[in-house]
């Protein structure tokens, strides 16, 4: 079997919904658990509703709960089979007069515990898959909607819900049975807590549910539908000649996740990674091309992909009195953590220490605590460029293809060989541009 999950840009129309269920329409021999996200921004949508009703501003949130309204029930209208249609609108009109009794109640009491807001944020979801099943059913799929609040058990953080991972896969064994020939449809995102309460699985949280389903039945692929042709070698508004990465290790994904949104968040998908099923990220809009593969494999070497951050600064403190000294890096990074500052690069000498800070805000006060160890010093406008790949600094001859092609840049630190799968450099920023674009260039365009 093999889970195939869209994200909500893939389900904001009923023609996406149609591309979706072409796709879906070639796989039903691998009998497919199909997971939906809510139609488009219909979760942000739900959230200023639900924020509005909790000002009591009943204006706004029914001027929301409206839109939002229209727009499922007019995917609904465009179903052919009057009989599938009118079953799906009815089942509309029931959660939409649900989520209006929560926003009412909200606005009522002007307070919106997380178990409220959980419940009022899973109708996105449950109201996507209301629509993709009668759609289903609608082109003569054989189709089965499930509830994946009987799937996935979590404890009563209930908007960034943790999962009980035992019962949740005894669960999605007795539930889930996937057949050649059917496609079965559940929703992202959304659970219930062992009080039978509803629960969210945290914003973003449709990749979790895909990936522990997934999980749980061993699956032979997870493919996770986004707006993108797969995680790239670089972003494209950077250096234009990014491309595709055809496959990737688990490692080298959480690496660039660091550096911001990489199309997935490693840690959703680890639960599938860690039973050692295969993660493809695919484009819904170019469902031939075959996506990014993730896994756990280790054969893959050498530079895989450049991420950059900017703008960073460099603070650098020089002290005589680190020669020989122990302790003084702890009773550094001691006032680092004081000012509750997280540092992304460090690089020593005997007399002196390095580090850069991510757009820090105000930092006299760090500065002032630092002086007591000796001479500090500020530099502002820096950039980080972060190369990954498995067994980099193992390859001594990609390192000198690096340094190399960087020859007209200043860089100012290095980092490397600390893990196995990221060199890290600072240069100026005016320089990144440049330097980054030179440095695909070298590694990624043959
Ligand atoms: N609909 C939820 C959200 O927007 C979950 C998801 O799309 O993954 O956060
Ligand atoms: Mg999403």
């Amino acid at each position: 079997m093999v889970v195939l999950k869209f994200g909500g840009s893939s389900v904001a129309t009923i023609e996406m919904i149609d591309s979706v269920l072409d796709i879906v329409g070639q796989r039903l021999d691998e009998a497919p658990v199909l997971v939906s996200s809510a139609m488009g921004k219909t979760t942000d949508r739900l959230v200023e509703a639900t924020e509005a009703a909790g000002r009591g501003d009943r204006d706004e949130y029914r001027r929301v709960y409206t839109e939002l309204r229209e727009v499922h029930e007019d995917a609904v209208r465009r179903i052919a089979d009057s009989s599938v249609r009118e079953y799906a609108a009815g089942r509309l009109t029931d959660l939409f007069d649900e989520i209006q009794a929560l926003l009412t109640g909200v606005s009522l009491i002007q307070e919106c515990s997380p178990r409220t807001r959980a419940a009022v944020l899973s109708f996105g979801e449950r109201l996507a898959t209301e629509i993709v099943h009668a759609r289903a059913c609608d082109r003569g799929f054989d189709s089965v909607l499930l509830d994946s609040r009987d799937l996935i058990r979590t404890d009563d953080e209930f908007t960034a819900a943790n999962v009980d991972f035992r019962e949740t896969e005894r669960q999605i064994k007795a539930y889930v049975i996937p057949i050649a020939g059917r496609v079965v449809v559940v929703q992202g995102f959304i659970a219930r807590t062992a009080g039978g309460v509803t629960s969210t699985l945290g914003r973003g949280g449709s990749d979790y549910s895909a990936s522990i389903i997934a999980a749980a039945l061993e699956a032979e692929k997870l493919e996770i539908w986004t707006d993108v042709d797969g995680i790239m070698t670089m972003d494209p508004r950077i250096v234009p000649e990014a491309q595709t990465i055809d496959s990737m290790s688990y490692d080298e994904a959480a690496e660039l996740a660091f550096f911001g949104a990489r199309v997935v968040h490693p840690s959703t998908i680890q639960p599938a990674v860690d039973r050692g099923v295969p993660v493809f990220v695919r484009n819904t809009r170019n469902p031939d091309l075959a996506g990014t593969r993730i896994s756990d494999a280790t054969d893959i070497e050498g530079p895989r992909a450049l991420a950059s951050k900017s703008p960073t600064t460099v603070i650098t403190i020089h002290s005589s009195r680190m020669l020989n000294a122990y302790g003084f890096l702890a009773r550094i990074f001691a006032i680092f953590e004081r000012h509750r500052l997280s540092v992304d690069v460090v690089a020593t000498s005997e007399v002196s220490v390095s580090v850069t800070l991510d757009d820090p805000p105000d930092l006299s006060g760090l500065m002032s605590d630092l002086a007591a160890f000796g001479r500090v010093e500020r530099e502002d406008d820096q950039a980080l460029i972060c190369l990954v790949g498995n067994r980099l600094w193992r390859r001594s001859e990609t390192v000198a293809r690096v340094f190399d092609s960087l020859r007209d840049i200043p860089i100012r630190l290095i980092s490397l060989g600390s893990s196995d799968v990221n060199l890290t450099l600072i240069v100026p920023s005016e320089a990144l541009q440049r330097a980054v674009r030179t440095l695909h260039n070298t590694l990624f365009v043959p």
